[in-house]
């Protein structure tokens, strides 16, 4: 399956601010728009790569409105999941948790949501927003 991180490596995404910069690339790809008010005008929000409206102040965080959005484990380790589920459709999420060393129930909702991704798109998209809540207060 396509991995959806164009041609580049796993591995050149070791750090938060590698796969932050790649999420906003793509999530803003075709430019800047409020969700709120629909300026297109933004400025450097509180967060990296965040952006905040110059109208409004509404702010956007990079992973909001994609699949990382309440993502509890690191963005470098989602994205390695992303890989190993995108190369392994049908690997359980006891086996991401034995392979990443990250509790089974947090492999089993981020796979959760990358299956739903599949099963709507027909193939791993991060800024697909899944419809199933997690519920309040999760950041
Ligand atoms: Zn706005």
């Amino acid at each position: 399956m396509k991995i959806p991180f164009g041609k580049l490596e796993i591995e050149s995404f070791n750090s938060e601010a590698a796969c932050l910069e790649l999420i906003a690339a793509q999530k803003w790809a075709d430019g800047y728009k409020c969700r709120k008010c629909g300026h297109e005008n933004y400025c450097k929000g509180k967060t990296p790569f965040s952006r905040r409206c110059t109208r409004c102040k509404h702010e956007e965080s990079a992973t909001s409105h994609t699949i990382f959005h309440h993502c509890r484990i690191d963005l470098p380790e989602a994205f390695r999941m992303v890989y190993m589920v995108c190369s392994d459709p049908a690997i359980s999420s006891y086996e991401l948790s034995r392979q990443m060393e990250i509790r089974q129930m947090t492999c089993w909702k981020l796979k959760n949501k990358l299956l739903e991704c599949l099963e709507k798109k027909g193939q791993i998209d991060l800024l697909f927003e899944p419809e199933k809540k997690e519920g309040p207060a999760e950041n």
